[in-house]
């Protein structure tokens, strides 16, 4: 035995010898070696480094250009010439709506700038037209559209049904609103949903009428927009993979690798159980169904499945609710608004989603199931009830490890944080909006609150190590301009929101990558460039470490890498 293996090994360094003098033997051999440009590793053991070598889908080696190379290029080794730009670890989603993808993959983009072109009313139906025609769609189709921003049209001329009737006569248009709590339409679509004149505004909806008339004038919002919602329809099998595909690609355009889907019910767990089957992932997919769908889902996927990735996807835990938005007054804060309800209610302080001890069993039961908890919390109130909550099911043994992320933990105050960091719990948060929202969290909830909006600077600071996030499709998909915001914090007016609390490019880039991938108990398969890690890579036009810190949102993403393969290409 011990003579075989010393003769196999002589055999095939005289077949290495014979052909690479100085390669590595076959087993060491890279698919691809990166260099040429910057790397960033976001490993602080190594925070630069000159190549990196792939091999089938994971990474043997960071280091120097020399010693990689040396252990690992061979004849069929690839080099890849990086020619000045940036490779860093493929970015992880702490945050977002994936299931929406596979719609707005086929809806034509409006976000206002800079993430899109929807600065006016021309430039919208111009948009609007590009895309009918490039997607070549015929007459009596279906338009779709999303990320409509009134708040930035200029002299208050909004769309209306007329603008959108002039230009597509023959299709129903329905441009959803950036909120995805309303849309503008045309007289088609309006009549597929069957609202006309006749039609009553209902409590808590909205119903913009053409002026002096009965006639809607094209936008409708809140409770006046569900019944469009509920005639959404189901996708085909064939639309599920096809579209599953697409929405992975928004992802993987922006750099994405492993991406997040915030709050499944059991039809979307099923759409992303039947793509998986067929093959349709892309990049990673982590699912957190919603609290009141988990035994249903559970049917569907059993305990022992979960925290597994079969074929790219995976259930990551569960999520549960504590309140809604800051922006649409539905989160829930220990002192009034000062601009009043939603309603125009006086000493509105927002409520829970769900009553405390609703709260508690629901955080109790996930515990008790031993898997991740996503929570999503906004206003301070809504903390001080989470924090109540985990005490609940804890019990007071804090011994036992559980993996628990606050989503958005957007008002989060200084005295929560020592909290945060005894119970080791994890705070995600929403630094765009710093951008989107700060002039209506001013006019809500004050100066001093607005600008302690997302405090990352003080959660780093009192050693946690928190995670960004989109929130795509409430914000644009735009991982450089997430890290932007939370370097920058700069208001859509051009205030500086909070510049006590921005961070560092790097600790932004953490965010989203290292301390991303605990927030997924990956740490050791992702978030950095270290040998052993899954090959899932990011290159850059430039390096977000060494530009001038406004110049980050103008980053572009040239390539997206899961696990040694090319899955976007700009
Ligand atoms: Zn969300």
């Amino acid at each position: 035995m011990k003579h075989a293996r010393a003769t196999a090994t002589v055999l095939s360094s005289l077949v290495l010898f014979a052909c690479a003098p100085s390669g590595p033997n076959p087993e060491q051999t890279a698919d691809a070696i990166y260099s040429g440009g910057d790397i960033v590793t976001v490993n602080d053991k190594m925070s630069t480094a000159e190549a990196v070598a792939v091999k089938e889908g994971r990474i043997p080696a960071v280091g120097s250009r020399r010693d990689v190379e040396k252990a690992h290029k061979g004849l069929a080794t690839k080099a890849v010439d990086l020619a000045g730009k940036t490779l860093v670890p493929g970015f992880l989603d702490a945050h977002s709506h994936y299931i929406n993808s596979l719609l707005v993959a086929n809806q034509c983009k409006l976000y206002a700038p800079p993430s899109g072109p929807g600065k006016d009313v021309e430039s919208i139906v111009a948009e609007l037209r590009k895309f009918a025609a490039d997607r070549k769609i015929a007459k009596g189709e279906m338009v779709m559209a999303y990320g409509y921003d009134e708040n930035v049209m200029p002299n208050g001329r909004l769309l209306n049904r007329n603008d959108l009737d002039a230009a597509f006569p023959d299709n129903p248009v329905r441009v959803d609103h950036v909120s995805m709590h309303g849309a503008v339409m045309n007289s088609l679509a309006l009549k597929k949903y069957g609202i006309s004149a006749a039609t009553k505004t209902p409590p808590g909806g909205i119903i913009v009428r053409k002026p002096g008339t009965q006639e809607p004038y094209g936008l409708i919002m809140e409770t006046a927009f569900l019944p469009v919602m509920e005639k959404a329809e189901a996708m085909t099998p064939a639309q599920e993979i096809e579209w599953t595909k697409a929405g992975q690609m928004l992802y993987a355009e922006a750099g994405v690798t492993t991406a997040h889907e915030g709050a499944s019910h059991l039809a979307q767990v099923q759409t992303m159980k039947r793509a998986t089957a067929a093959g349709a992932n892309v990049i990673d997919v982590v699912a957190y169904p919603f609290i009141t769908d988990v035994d249903n889902v559970l049917k569907e996927i059993p305990l022992s499945a979960w925290g597994t990735y079969d074929k790219h996807f995976k259930i990551g835990g569960v999520k549960v609710t504590m309140d809604g938005s800051p922006q649409g007054k539905t989160a829930a804060f220990t002192t009034p608004y000062l601009a009043g309800g939603p309603g125009g209610e006086k000493d509105w302080r927002g409520e829970l989603t769900f009553p405390q001890d609703m709260a508690n069993a629901m955080v109790k039961k996930v515990y008790g199931m031993g898997v991740p908890l996503i929570l999503h919390c906004n206003g301070d109130a809504s903390i001080d009830g989470f924090l109540k909550a985990y005490e609940f099911a804890r019990a007071g043994d804090f011994t036992k490890p559980w993996n628990v992320t606050t989503i958005h933990t957007q008002f989060l105050r200084k005295d929560q944080i020592p909290k945060f960091v005894q119970y080791k719990v994890r705070p995600s948060f929403y630094t765009l909006h710093t951008y989107y929202f700060a002039e209506a969290h001013i006019a809500n909830r004050g100066k001093d609150q607005a600008a302690y909006i997302s405090p990352m600077r003080d959660a780093i600071d009192a050693g946690l190590r928190p995670t960004n996030h989109t929130d795509f499709v409430v914000a644009p998909l735009d991982q450089m301009f997430m890290l932007w915001s939370a370097v920058n914090r700069v208001s859509r007016a051009g205030a500086v929101i909070g510049d006590d609390q921005r961070v560092t490019p790097l600790e932004g880039l953490k965010a989203m990558t290292i301390w991303a991938a605990e927030q997924y108990g990956e740490q050791d398969s992702k978030g950095s460039l270290e040998a052993g890690k899954l090959a899932d890579l990011v290159i850059l036009d430039k390096n977000p470490l060494k530009i001038e810190r406004m110049a980050i949102k103008d980053v572009k993403v040239l390539e997206t890498i899961k696990e040694g393969k090319t899955v976007y290409k700009r």
